[in-house]
């Protein structure tokens, strides 16, 4: 079975809602992990989306090789806003770079996506400190100091204790990102967009949302 995708146009960015975004996503995933991509033709995507373009999601990942916003969710040139940084935290530009996908491009959805086997998460749960990574690693430690349920061995190798405080990585960003922005708040309490986290499983290749 082969799926031929279209680009995205304003009537059918328009036409979605959050929770279609959503849906959307999940299939696209659905299909990397069954390794039945879409047929897109890039090349037309490009010249389709070279007068204006209309992502239906911003999605923030981790910089990790591993973890490609538009591989893992089977998407085209023009279908998704791809924001990356170490460890999936948040910054005032990131921030900024949310609300103009949401309030002047037209996305619907907001997805805060953390991995497994996260190489920031493992160094902030080590302390690790190394010029400017340790700044980053510093937005990473609220999520580790949630993390009560683990007395003992607090560090990269005890891999139960990285699954939570990678847990509680995302689920904070989410809650600072509905915090620290008023316009992306509003727009959710009126239902334009929805802002969720998801966890992406390096050995599965499926993404779980936190619905
Ligand atoms: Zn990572």
């Amino acid at each position: 079975m082969r799926i031929y995708m279209r680009t995205h146009t304003k009537a059918t960015q328009d036409e979605l809602t959050p929770q279609l975004a959503i849906e959307i996503l999940k299939e696209g995933n659905e299909r990397f992990v069954n390794n039945i991509k879409a047929h897109r033709n890039l090349l037309e995507q490009a010249n389709d989306t070279s007068q204006g373009q209309f992502p239906f999601a911003a999605i923030l990942s981790c910089i990790d090789s591993r973890t490609s916003a538009e591989l893992i969710f089977d998407q085209g040139l023009g279908d998704i806003f791809s924001i990356r940084i170490a460890g999936n935290i948040l910054n005032d530009d990131i921030l900024g770079s949310m609300e103009f996908a949401c309030k002047v491009a037209g996305s619907k959805l907001i997805v805060v996506l953390g991995h497994t086997k996260c190489g920031a998460i493992e160094g902030a749960c080590d302390n690790i400190e190394i010029g400017h990574i340790t700044t980053l690693l510093n937005k990473i430690k609220p999520a580790i100091a949630i993390e009560t349920e683990t007395k003992s061995d607090r560090k990269s190798s005890n891999k139960e204790f990285v699954k939570n405080v990678t847990r509680h990585n995302v689920t904070l960003t989410v809650d600072q990102v509905k915090k620290q922005s008023p316009i992306l708040h509003e727009m959710e309490e009126s239902g334009k967009i929805k802002i969720i986290g998801g966890l992406y499983d390096l050995d599965t290749g499926k993404v779980t949302f936190y619905e």
